[in-house]
């Protein structure tokens, strides 16, 4: 089936995104630089951030490639100033930097734990707060959109350090919301279901191992399993529900999340 997406107009916005040398934040950031935005690829994988980036620019788009570990409080912060060095300001940020553990909590080493929950919550702490220090400065405010997971809203097993983070991500989000209101910040968490991602791709074979099951199985039994249709959510559906909440206009929706899983959750 042929789908048409919407159009969105995102000329002389700045956005960061966080995680966008891979999978949904690549996507994003090709998609937001096809609307017009100035498009900051920050990642760990600075090589990869730069591969974007080029490849942004050769299809007439504007963007950065930044090497930024997000549970660095320098990195976030030197990467954030340079954003707006270059930029002048940074309308949206996207924070979707992310790993995957599979373990059973008996087997978690207090490493692994500690790992998750840098990336996802501090990443997210540091890149909201050196972002909003900007966004309340000039009092022209912004859009703040978090990488949740259907794991923001439902629990699995060998998965407790992702499920406590995402689970994480609401408060911070709907804190930003109340604080951010009076300074015109809006945010939102959006929570995708599986999507076939390198990060979705890496635990096939390690869930296949500890549940003792096919390949075959871990995709259609367990991440499929409880979808109305069996199909994975995809990049571009991700990447069209934050255009949508970067250009939409009102507080209405501000401190929500929201759920695209194929009716795997309906929370
Ligand atoms: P991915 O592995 O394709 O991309 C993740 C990116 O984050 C990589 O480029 C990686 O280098 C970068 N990264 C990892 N640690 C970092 C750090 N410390 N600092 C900066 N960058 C770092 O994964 P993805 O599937 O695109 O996941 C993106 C986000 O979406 C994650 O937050 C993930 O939890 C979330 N998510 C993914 C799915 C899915 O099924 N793929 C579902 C729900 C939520």
């Amino acid at each position: 089936m042929m789908i048409c997406f919407p159009q969105y107009d995102l000329k002389g916005k700045t956005v960061l995104i966080t995680g966008a040398a891979s999978g949904i934040g690549l996507e994003m950031a090709r998609q937001f630089a096809k609307s017009g935005a100035n498009v900051c690829v920050a990642d760990l994988d600075v090589e990869q951030a730069e591969i974007v980036v080029k490849q942004i620019v050769s299809e007439g788009g504007c963007a950065l490639a930044l090497g930024m570990d997000v549970s660095s409080e320098v990195q976030v912060d030197v990467g954030v100033d340079k954003v707006v060095t270059e930029f002048g300001r940074i309308d949206i940020l996207i924070s979707n930097a992310g790993i995957q553990i599979i373990n059973p909590i008996d087997k978690l080493s207090f490493s692994e734990w500690k790992k998750m929950l840098a990336i996802h919550l501090d990443g997210a702490f540091l890149t909201t707060r050196a972002v909003l220090r900007y966004m309340y400065a000039d009092k022209l405010g912004g859009t703040i959109i978090y990488m949740g997971s259907v794991h923001s809203h439902e629990a699995s097993p060998l998965k407790a350090p992702y499920v406590t983070a995402k689970h994480g991500l609401l408060g911070l989000s709907r804190v930003v919301a109340k604080e951010g209101a009076s300074h015109n910040v809006r945010s939102y968490v959006i929570c995708p279901g599986f999507v076939k991602t390198p990060l979705v791709e890496q635990q096939i074979p390690l869930q296949a191992k500890e549940k003792n099951i096919s390949e075959d199985e871990v995709v259609k039994n367990i991440m499929l399993g409880n979808t109305v249709d069996g199909e994975f959510t995809t990049t571009e559906d991700i990447t069209q529900l934050a255009l949508f909440l970067s250009v939409f206009p009102s507080n209405v929706f501000t401190g929500q999340s929201f759920i695209a899983s194929h009716g795997w959750s309906m929370k």
